[in-house]
């Protein structure tokens, strides 16, 4: 039932994705890279899943070290995920099979460096080590001449920005990459998805729903994407993320690849109805930069406690870190974004303020109460 691929072909290491290359599943590590017993303990938890790519988060130079050591413990194909810390590049690119970089974070280091430099950097360290690549949008951090023009709504921002970055990367003749767009709105993923493959079928996708939450939710979010976009042929690698313990994190791929199974079997499961009516409550699926593994209960209280709400459409969005968190909340009705101790509260793009871990469920249910009272 998965008709055939038009990408191309690219090798991770040993590893064939795209084309007529079997769907590769992966998933990322959510435990600190600096503590290299969990992080390696992560990555074999999840080979034993079944994981054909495990990621792993570097922010620092601390965080390549480590990921020396956990490189010499294991024999897994090891994607590396640079976040705003570019520069990293060049440093980590000895230790891995795959880098991935999202566009939406190059300005942040280096403003008046041009977008085209830091990417040739980028390609540069992954042709010297025979490196593949990912070019990863995330719709939680286009970046803000994007914005700026496409809006922020829609698909169009994210779209160009992939096809941008794919453009910059053939310019230097550099073909093995893979290009995602990621969104915590399955029918945007979808559009997104379907509006790339269009426009350049010949380069491999990753899929995901980003942000999708905890299962149950998570995992028919996930399906609802997969399944279109599978059957369509459009897909060549995938992850699914979810929110829950470190420990639990074998469940990503054994969703995935449950997903896949149905689709390639013709079976496609129906959607609740009233799915994308009412609270929706969306969770990043935490990674190695959760500064407080509270997180992963909190995001369940939130859940539990705004449950009362559970007939009015607003988004409450629970965030890890302060990487990503302030600006993966900025379009929900609520947001929540985690640090070490404590934890920041907001109305859209506005600051409630800052809470301790228990103090903000409290907080929040006021502010949810006077949002409902205002509609
Ligand atoms: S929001 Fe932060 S902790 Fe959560 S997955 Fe993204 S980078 Fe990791």
């Amino acid at each position: 039932m998965i008709p055939p691929r038009r990408s191309r072909t690219i090798r991770i290491r040993d590893l064939a994705v795209g084309g007529e290359a079997p769907i590769a599943v992966q998933s990322m590590a959510a435990t600190p890279t600096r503590d290299i017993e969990a992080t390696v303990r992560q990555v074999e938890l999840l080979e034993a899943a079944g994981a054909d790519l495990v990621r792993i988060a570097v922010d620092s130079e601390a965080d390549v070290e480590a990921l020396a050591i956990v490189r010499g413990r294991t024999r897994a194909l090891l994607s590396v995920d640079l976040q705003e810390n570019y520069r990293l590049a060049a440093t980590v690119a000895p230790l891995v099979d795959k880098i991935r970089y999202n566009p939406g974070h190059l300005h942040h280091h280096e403003k008046s460096k041009p977008v085209r430099e830091k990417v040739a950097m980028i390609v540069g360290a992954a042709r010297e080590h025979g490196l593949a690549l990912r070019i990863g949008v995330n719709a939680g951090s286009v970046a803000p001449e994007y914005k700026d023009r496409f809006g922020a709504e829609g698909v169009e921002a994210i779209v160009r920005s992939a096809l941008d970055h794919c453009a910059m990367v053939d310019e230097l003749g550099f073909t093995d990459y893979v290009v995602s767009i990621k969104d915590s709105d399955p029918r945007l993923v979808v559009d997104a998805n379907v509006a790339f493959a269009e426009a350049r079928p010949d380069v491999p996708l990753h899929l995901g729903v980003t942000e999708a939450g905890m299962p149950p939710d998570g995992v028919i979010k996930t399906r609802i994407a997969f399944e279109q976009l599978l059957s369509r042929g459009i897909g060549d690698t995938l992850r699914v993320s979810l929110t829950v313990p470190f420990d639990d994190k074998g469940q990503e791929i054994e969703v995935g690849r449950a997903i896949l199974a149905d689709v390639e079997a013709g079976r496609f499961r129906s959607v609740p109805p009233n799915f994308f009516d009412g609270l929706n409550i969306i969770a990043c699926p935490s990674c190695s930069r959760v500064e407080n593994t509270r997180f992963i209960d909190l995001a369940q209280e939130v859940k539990e406690v705004t449950a009362y709400a559970e007939d009015h459409d607003f988004t409450i969005a629970v965030m890890g870190c302060r990487v990503n968190g302030p600006g993966e909340t900025d379009d929900a009705d609520l947001g929540l974004w985690c640090g070490p101790n404590h934890v920041n509260l907001k109305r859209g793009e506005e600051s409630v303020g800052t809470y301790t871990y228990d103090e903000i469920l409290p907080k929040l249910r006021e502010e949810l109460d006077r949002l409902i009272a205002k509609s």
